[in-house]
């Protein structure tokens, strides 16, 4: 069967290939822009995934493998939305961007995105970069807030508390003692993009805003971030193993489809490389996600040879744009999916089904 042979393929069994590097995109076409569309579909689980393509009812994501490959994503960090896009969209580790889950972050250091990465290296006319996403919570650019703390100052401090997390930073502003809420992860990075969007919410919003998007775009190169948000807000409200959660993924992919037709109807298709994965899956059977590492990279980029993890989606798409990952400050946390490369810290128990 055409599925199983894919996933057989897509595992750890290829054929180690010699260190060459893989041609950029450039190669693909020696006249005209080349593109990149990365397309969330947050919280979709690998495993609830395959069934779905076992069941036939996603054949767009189905065509992309079939047209590159899916292979497995293993989560090494948080698994929430923060935490996995931004790892997902820079290719650091939290230690480099301070976003280190839904709670614990700050605004990613600038130039560290990969929209910003593209913006230096093709110059601001070079490339069109954007991002539309059905989030707002997680994935916003709010500045940061100073919130007017209104009980009066202790007389006394207690003594701080062993091991206590430090607290929010206090500052003083016009004579106000003010809580600092930290500025959100894209508060910096959504200034070095062209467009930047989010809270649309509904996949046919995000979808249609998408479909816009190229098409007026069209005869530049571009890099754009869809991120469709249904699966993981299904999977919230029903469970993972809901008729919700089903219904959303194949939502996801009969969006993930329109933007294919799309490519196809104006010519871009053999020029443009679609990746779709996702920050985090979810707990079996449950309504969170906090121990749900397995995920999943379907693509029709035919150089993607290996598993990986979240950090190695962004080196991936900045190689295939040309990018010089060694020029890079500070040094990359992951390792484009392209070359052969075995993370340090793997997970061995790849969850119950792998690929
Ligand atoms: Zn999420």
């Amino acid at each position: 069967m055409f599925l199983t042979a894919l996933l057989a393929l897509a595992g750890m069994s290829l054929p180690a290939r010699a260190e060459d590097p893989a041609p950029v995109l450039e190669a693909r076409s020696a006249s005209g822009p080349c593109n990149v569309i990365l397309v969330g579909w947050d919280g979709a689980q690998r495993n609830h995934v395959l069934e779905c393509l076992d069941r036939g009812v996603l054949p767009n994501l189905r065509e992309l493998s079939r047209k590159g490959t899916i292979v497995a994503i293993d989560i090494l960090r948080q698994t929430d939305t923060k935490a996995g896009w931004t790892q997902i969209l820079t290719g650091y580790n939290p230690e480099v961007t301070g976003v280190f889950s839904n709670s614990r972050f700050q605004p990613i250091p600038e130039r560290l995105s990969v929209f910003e990465r593209l913006e230096a290296h093709f110059g601001a006319e070079g490339i069109f970069t954007a991002a539309v996403i059905g989030k707002k919570t997680h994935i916003d650019n709010d500045p940061p807030a100073y919130v007017p703390i209104r009980e009066p100052a202790r007389a006394g401090k207690a003594a701080p508390k062993k091991n206590a997390r430090p607290g929010p930073e206090i500052v003083v502003r016009d004579g106000v003692r003010c809580r600092v809420q930290p500025g959100k992860p894209y508060f910096q990075a959504s200034k070095g993009m062209d467009l930047f969007e989010n809270g649309l919410q509904k996949d046919a919003v995000v979808g249609a805003r998408a479909l816009e998007v190229i098409e007026s775009h069209k005869g530049e190169r571009f890099f754009l971030f869809v991120h469709f948000a249904e699966v993981d807000q299904s999977g919230h409200r029903f469970g993972e193993n809901s008729k919700a959660y089903d219904d959303a993924l194949v939502s996801a992919d009969t969006w993930t489809g329109k933007i294919m037709e799309k490519l196809e109807a104006l010519g871009l298709a053999d020029r443009t490389l679609l990746y779709v994965t996702a920050d985090h899956g979810f707990d079996e059977g449950r309504k969170q996600h906090a121990d749900a590492p397995y995920v999943f990279l379907a693509t029709n980029d035919p150089e993607v040879r290996r598993r990986g993890e979240r950090a190695d989606i962004a080196p991936t798409i900045l190689e295939r744009f040309g990018v010089d990952l060694d020029m890079l400050a500070p040094p990359l946390d992951g390792h484009p999916l392209t070359r052969d490369f075995r993370p340090p810290m793997w997970r061995e128990a790849a969850g119950p089904r792998d690929l």
